[in-house]
């Protein structure tokens, strides 16, 4: 197995980046990744605002995948989240939803052990996922910190071990890049971090020839997720609802009203994250009304 390491990162997802990797439609690899501060912080002495943000959120890769196309869906699904032994949390002014509260910085380093993430005296049990995932967007260059419709920084709780993420192809063999890895994570990331941590992604790459998403969308065992991020909630939240009702008149051939009636009669709106220069949200439809992506 192909094994990726985290030597080479990207800061900024680039439309003209070029590959550092190199991988085959239906092959199964390992993507080493850093910790959101690039490890930096190696103790609890070492505040937020001493490092150097510039560098956060880097991404291991580019990777390409030979054979994929601007004509296809690139399908990432996540097979296991290998995580190193200890996470970060940090808090500092301004950082978060409190964030007013804060006056002096602090860093906790947290163990990871036997399943279970320890905080102070509190333990509580991973929920291993991927904060920064994505491809080479349409156009531009756009910070790892950021997320849009070609992945980066979504800080979605369901992009874990199991889970399958569709992601749109801006750019012929997708070129992707991943990292910043959360120990867990609660919908919303309130203080501004997951429990931060670096770690082994196992994934495979497949695609779906022919076929066009704008978005990314993951799928679990239960739902579609369709995931959209704006400048502020309610954008978001309008951008989600549109991307999934149009996708439910193609998908299932009815009337926007249909489509909209569904959206209100089955569809849940989640938080994925209300802490990055973009908001992310994702509307999960359930399987029983659409039980393939592409009927
Ligand atoms: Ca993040
Ligand atoms: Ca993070």
């Amino acid at each position: 197995m192909q094994f990726f390491s985290k030597d080479h990162t990207i800061t900024h997802f680039s439309s003209e980046m070029s590959p550092n990797y190199k991988v085959k439609l239906g092959e199964t690899f390992v993507v080493e990744a850093h910790d959101c501060y690039g490890g930096q912080i190696t103790s609890e002495e070492v505040l937020r605002p001493d490092i150097n943000l510039d560098i956060m959120n880097q991404a291991t890769g580019p990777i390409y995948v030979e054979g994929l196309s601007t004509k296809d869906v690139l399908t990432i699904e996540i097979n296991d989240i290998e995580l190193d032994q200890h996470g970060i949390m940090v808090t500092t002014n301004e950082l978060g939803i409190l964030g007013e509260q804060i006056k002096e910085p602090t860093t906790k380093i947290l163990k990871i052990e036997n399943g279970k993430v320890t905080l102070d005296d509190i333990t509580f049990p991973i929920h291993p996922m991927i904060g920064v995932i994505g491809v080479a967007p349409r156009s531009g260059v756009i910070h790892c910190a950021v997320p849009g419709d070609h992945g980066g920084n979504l800080d979605t709780k369901d992009i874990t071990i199991g889970n399958k993420l569709y992601l749109p192809v801006f750019k012929e063999g997708g070129n992707i890049a991943l990292g910043d890895i959360h120990a867990s994570m609660g919908d919303g990331e309130m203080n501004g971090t997951g429990v931060e941590i670096g770690g082994k992604v196992t994934l495979t790459v497949s695609k779906l020839a022919d076929k066009q998403i704008h978005s990314p969308i993951i799928e679990n065992e239960n739902d579609f997720l369709f995931i959209s991020s704006a400048s502020s909630l309610e954008k978001a939240i309008k951008k989600c609802a549109k991307v999934t009702v149009n996708h439910l008149e193609e998908q299932l051939s009815v009337s926007f009203e249909t489509a909209y009636r569904l959206l209100s009669a089955v569809c849940d709106i989640k938080i994925s994250q209300l802490v990055n220069k973009l908001v992310t949200v994702r509307i999960a439809v359930p399987k029983f009304i659409l039980p393939k992506l592409f009927l």
